[in-house]
């Protein structure tokens, strides 16, 4: 078998899951697992503080082989819990299906990082997943100035709203760049999180590895808003606010 994580000079078949990266060991991107990540090229989505843009195109000459990944993979079985699918936004592509349920098939535990940008495709992935990490940008109103993308938020919560309702189990976290979401955001935010039930909110501070938006790194010291008192404030509305560096 050829090594996976070496870009394939293969063209994949439509298909065929583009895939952009590969982090083969983690402790930290599923909760309580061990897991290896997959990165999917492809995002309709431009948030200034994007930090991994080369995942944006949704073509890359760097693409990783799925095939030879899936096949290695199965030499992970007993060593690894689970296979996140990440990005990018991996529900861009039509083949995470059927990748996510031959992953499943060798016994993994499947998770998801994504922003909800295609619900209905999310809902035909549902019955596949363990966990998701939903990345929810802003407000309604706040989405369009992150993303870039007119009625980006139209998606997203209607797929925040099939995850309630799945059961399956999953974490909303928010990016926090003071120059893209204010505490004036954040706090719609949570009053949005508070009036959908939810009780846990993860708050991941802007850092500017990999990043390439020259305004918000040269504004990367008023990135951080999160003193005391706003979180107090979102803790009145959200019991369990967490901030993940
Ligand atoms: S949704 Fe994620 S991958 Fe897409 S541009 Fe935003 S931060 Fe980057």
């Amino acid at each position: 078998m050829n090594n996976p994580f070496v870009p394939s000079p293969k063209v994949p078949q439509p298909s065929v899951l583009r895939v952009g990266g590969v982090v083969p060991f983690t402790a930290t991107d599923y909760p309580n697992a061990l897991a290896a990540v997959v990165f999917c090229q492809g995002c309709p989505w431009r948030c200034g503080y994007c930090h991994n843009p080369h995942l944006i195109p949704s073509k890359s000459k760097q693409l990783l082989d799925w095939p030879e990944i899936s096949q290695w993979l199965e030499t992970r079985r007993g060593l690894l819990d689970a296979v996140v699918f990440s990005g990018g936004e991996p529900t861009a592509q039509p083949a995470l299906l059927e990748a996510i349920a031959a992953t499943h098939a060798q016994g993994f535990r499947i998770g998801l990082h994504t922003g909800g940008a295609y619900p209905r495709r999310l809902k035909t992935l549902l019955p596949h997943l363990d966990w998701i990490g939903f990345d929810l940008k802003a407000s309604a109103s706040g989405y369009v100035h992150v993303t870039g993308v007119t009625d980006s938020e139209r998606g997203a919560f209607e797929s925040l709203t099939l995850i309630q309702r799945s059961g399956v189990r999953f974490e909303v976290r928010t990016t926090v760049h003071g120059a893209l979401t204010s505490p004036e955001e954040l706090r719609a935010v949570a009053a949005i999180l508070e009036e959908r039930g939810i009780t846990h909110w993860v708050l991941q501070p802007f850092r500017s590895q990999g990043c390439d938006n020259k305004a918000l790194l040269a504004h990367a010291d008023k990135a951080v808003v999160l003193d005391e008192a706003l979180l107090r404030a979102l803790r009145e509305r959200v019991p369990q606010v967490d901030v993940r560096y």
